[in-house]
């Protein structure tokens, strides 16, 4: 099994390089985001206790979001690897996902962030919010108060993954087949 985490800042571009990953190495893709908003759309309950949070670009607490997590995985074993997209985002669900995998005799294999500059984030993410009708990404205050819950939260797992010699970056900026080409690159040399 290879199991990756997909790291980077809201509009890094996880979710769409994710997915050339995940068909490329015969992964299964787990984005917490993705979940989240199809339990919205399907008003359940773990929708409801979600909403508020999506809303104002605030992470779910940890609670919500690890267990949803953890049903995944255990809903989905049957598979070659995963590629976790947008979690962990918080120190606690990184320490909790390796306890969790070693329950179940897995573990990370490698963390790739892919590396952005927040200007060029807020003008992926307003683009990509004309298209999407995502919420989330259409206010520019929205997007700021999800930089800073990286910042705060997020980013410390940088140095969780490096001391685990597990971190790896890429150049996030040019064409999406200029950054798939790069993640493969890096992906081939870890395996
Ligand atoms: P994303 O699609 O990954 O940008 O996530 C959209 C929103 O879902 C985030 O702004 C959070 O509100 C929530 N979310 C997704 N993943 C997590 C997570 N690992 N922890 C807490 N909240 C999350």
């Amino acid at each position: 099994m290879f199991n990756i985490i997909i790291f980077g800042k809201p509009g890094s571009g996880k979710g769409t390089q994710a997915d050339f990953l995940k068909d490329k190495y015969d992964l299964y893709h787990i984005s917490t985001g993705d979940l989240f908003r199809k339990n919205i759309t399907n008003e359940t309950k773990l929708g409801l206790e979600a909403k508020s949070y999506l809303d104002n670009g605030d992470l779910v607490p940890d609670s919500v979001t690890i267990k949803m997590l953890e049903n995944e995985v255990l809903s989905n074993k049957q598979v070659n690897g995963y590629i976790f997209d947008g979690f962990p985002r918080t120190l606690n669900q990184a320490k909790s996902l390796d306890f969790f995998l070693a329950s179940i005799d897995l573990k990370i294999n490698a963390t790739i962030a892919l590396e952005v500059s927040e200007d060029e984030l807020i003008s992926r993410l307003l683009d990509r919010g004309k298209i999407t009708n995502r919420s989330d990404d259409q206010d520019i205050d929205k997007i700021k108060n999800r930089f800073n819950e990286y910042n705060n939260k997020t980013s410390i797992l940088i140095n969780f993954y490096r001391s685990q010699d597990k971190f790896f970056s890429v150049d996030g900026k040019g064409s999406v087949n200029d950054i798939t080409s790069r993640l493969f690159d890096l992906v081939d040399s870890l395996i």
